[in-house]
């Protein structure tokens, strides 16, 4: 079993060092949750990933309280929807979160998403300055934002976001986007890091996953892990929680990692973050 002390950490440009590994609750129901969160937290997991529009930020907040762990032994994210954007309710939001998961602060809090056509993404990152500030959240990053929508939070606010989570796995690799997040000091979070299990069957992937004695999925998780992206698949399955966290000990070789960098095919599984926009 893989021991919390196995995953790394990243240090994030506001000197937060975030777990490289963690566990997403997207789409866990709320019924399942705290059992599933608790099983990840035994089984060495001490990043969640969860977001108001999830459901389930009560329930992730339990999970916690009845682990035993310390508040700063578990990296706790959740996220600010597109229907909370604006200054004032952006302040509510986290507040109201905060009493869900029944926390004094989250380690990281989240712009959902840009949604550009309600133009209030500035104002939104406006308020999580000063809740950072306010110590309501320890980090503060975005989510499916473009290189766009990127410098221009930072040119009229002058802070630049600690994480940019975004969709990418083998068939959407996002290196451009990669690279601007490398220039302005951003690390990138890779969601839906399997990519719905698109590429289990590939042909690439099962020969080096046999090469490891691995599954596809771990291969895939260990390509983002030496990419130096952050991730956290979502699995409720034990066996499969205990899986996909044991990839520190083994490494892809260039030689692998070129291979699966041409597995690249450009294709979302998830909306395109210039029109996605639902209140
Ligand atoms: P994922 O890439 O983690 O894949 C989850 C799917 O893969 C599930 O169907 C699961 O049953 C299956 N799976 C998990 N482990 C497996 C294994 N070892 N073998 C075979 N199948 C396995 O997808 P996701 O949940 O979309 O993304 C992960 C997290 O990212 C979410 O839970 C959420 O926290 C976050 N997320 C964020 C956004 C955003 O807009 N910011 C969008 C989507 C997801």
């Amino acid at each position: 079993m893989t021991s919390a002390t196995q995953v790394p950490t990243i240090p994030l440009r506001d000197d937060v060092a975030i777990p490289q590994f963690g566990l997403g609750v997207w789409e866990i129901p709320a019924g399942d949750t705290t059992e599933v969160v608790t099983r990840a937290l035994q089984g060495g997991y001490r990043h969640i990933d969860t977001a108001k529009v999830y459901g389930n930020e009560a329930q992730v907040g339990a999970a916690f309280r009845a682990s035993g762990l310390e508040r700063d032994e578990v990296f706790i994210t959740t996220k600010c929807w597109n229907d909370d954007q604006g200054f004032d309710k952006t302040k509510r939001a986290l507040k109201d979160s905060l009493g869900r998961l029944e926390l004094p602060y989250v380690d990281l809090y989240l712009i959902h998403w840009p949604a550009p056509s309600q133009d209030r993404y500035v104002d939104t990152w406006k308020a999580f300055i000063e809740l950072q500030q306010e110590g309501l959240t320890r980090s503060i990053g975005v989510s499916n934002f473009q290189p766009d929508h990127l410098h221009r939070l930072i040119e009229e606010t002058g802070v630049t976001p600690a994480i940019n989570q975004i969709e990418l796995h083998p068939r959407l690799q996002q290196a451009g986007l990669r690279r601007e997040h490398e220039d302005l000091g951003i690390i990138t979070e890779a969601w839906s890091p399997l990519g719905k299990g698109r590429s289990f069957q590939d042909e690439t992937i099962q020969a080096i996953a046999q090469d490891h004695r691995k599954t596809p999925a771990q291969v895939i998780l260990r390509w983002h892990v030496q990419l130096g992206n952050v991730v956290f698949p979502r699995s409720v399955r034990p066996e499969r929680l205990e899986e996909n966290i044991d990839v520190f000990d083994f490494h892809l070789s260039e030689r692998e990692m070129d291979a699966i960098a041409a597995l690249d095919a450009g294709e979302r599984t998830g909306p395109d973050p210039d029109v996605f926009v639902r209140p």
